[in-house]
């Protein structure tokens, strides 16, 4: 007999628990320097990112759709241009590309669920300048096929990588592919913030000198304006927060792949179940959980029956793959994702998540389909 555990799909107020102290002492000291916008705590902050990531420009930005559309206006997307985009992705990504004034083409994605090379290639016509993968749950695309499917047709690749800090494909960081990479800081997000926050990479200084002009009106350092900008600058007192986390980040990492190695062991080989990769499963992708999600055979039960066994998950995008939403008129022919739409969920995925946490998931999970096989 189990017993009862509450398992919220994320935890909120841990986020902040966890290191109230020096979150608190780090905010204090920024508040009473006066230092609110684009002082030295981003700066600082941009400059350890860069460093983290090993890349020569990080860019505060005020949050992931922020940074999407800063990036895709410094490739030169712009009026008339098509860019590919993944039927699984958040909404952002493709209002980004309409916010900078092109037009988002959707394309099907694969059992991992990341943008189907194949599918993206289909969607070429002499209009489309970008491609733009989105590092969907913390793992990344083939981009050994797509960065050749971008030079074989001329075209640039502008990833979303708001769900990927730190992962990597053959050594390579995603952000760092393109143009430029974005990340968002959204509280949820693996490095996450206590409001909104993004930021843009890239190794290119003529992209993140236009970059920082584009997030602060249009000013360059002398104040001059020499085309219109956005206000997108990363706040600074979620900069000061976020070095903090940055310096534990590859601690939140390791316990995600902990814990997806945990669930990899116990789900694995059940009929009606499909798992991500376990972190072990590609020798040439480093994953790092942004999220957990699964595809179920009766999924929709199976979310019932752990809800009442106090487990809490989520349908990402509530359900939607981008080119559902009728209204933003984006239909294609996605028949992976359509599939996908009716299986998709997550389990429960942060680095606060005990082992007898991870276990009563499993144990509930495993419980629901031995109660209904035969
Ligand atoms: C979180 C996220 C974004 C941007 O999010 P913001 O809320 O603007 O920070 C963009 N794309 C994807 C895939 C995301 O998960």
């Amino acid at each position: 007999m189990q017993t009862h555990r509450d398992i919220p799909f994320f935890n909120y107020p841990g986020l902040f628990e966890e290191d109230a102290e020096q979150y608190l002492s780090v905010m204090k000291n920024a508040l009473s320097r006066g230092a609110f916008i684009m002082q030295k705590d981003l700066l600082d902050f941009e400059q350890h990112l860069a460093d983290y990531l090993g890349c020569k420009h990080a860019i505060g930005a005020a949050d992931g759709t922020a940074a999407l559309i800063l990036s895709l206006r410094a490739a030169g997307v712009g009026d008339g241009d098509e860019v590919i985009v993944s039927s699984h992705t958040f909404v952002a990504t493709a209002a980004a590309v309409h916010h900078a004034g092109a037009t988002p083409v959707v394309c099907d994605c694969l059992s991992d669920s990341m943008m189907d090379p194949e599918s993206a290639r289909s969607m070429i016509t002499d209009k489309t300048k970008a491609i733009m993968p989105t590092q969907l749950n913390g793992r990344t695309c083939d981009m050994d096929a797509l960065c050749a499917l971008a030079d074989e047709h001329g075209l640039k690749i502008v990833e979303d990588s708001c769900q990927a800090l730190g992962a990597r494909y053959k050594g390579t960081p995603a952000g760092l592919f393109g143009v430029a990479g974005s990340y968002s800081f959204y509280p949820a997000k693996t490095l996450g913030c206590f409001g909104d926050g993004g930021a843009v990479v890239t190794d290119s200084d003529e992209v993140a000198a236009m970059i920082r002009q584009m997030r602060d009106h249009g000013r360059g350092p002398d104040g001059k304006v020499t085309m219109f900008g956005h206000n997108g600058r990363l706040d600074n007192i979620q900069a000061a927060v976020l070095d903090v986390k940055l310096a534990r980040y590859d601690a939140y990492v390791a316990r995600r792949r902990e814990i997806a190695a945990r669930y990899t062991e116990r789900l694995s080989g059940i009929e009606g179940l499909l798992l991500p990769p376990g972190p072990e499963a590609d020798p040439n992708r480093f994953d790092i959980y942004q999220n957990y999600e699964i595809q179920a055979d009766r999924r929709d039960a199976l979310r019932e029956h752990l809800s009442q066994k106090g487990v809490g998950t989520i349908i990402q995008w509530g359900g939607w793959m981008v080119h559902q939403f009728d209204d933003l008129n984006l239909r294609v022919d996605a028949p992976y994702a359509e599939e996908m739409s009716r299986r998709y969920m997550m389990l429960p995925m942060h680095h606060l998540l005990s082992d007898a946490d991870v276990d009563h998931v499993c144990d509930a999970v495993l419980d629901f389909y031995q109660r209904n096989s035969i």
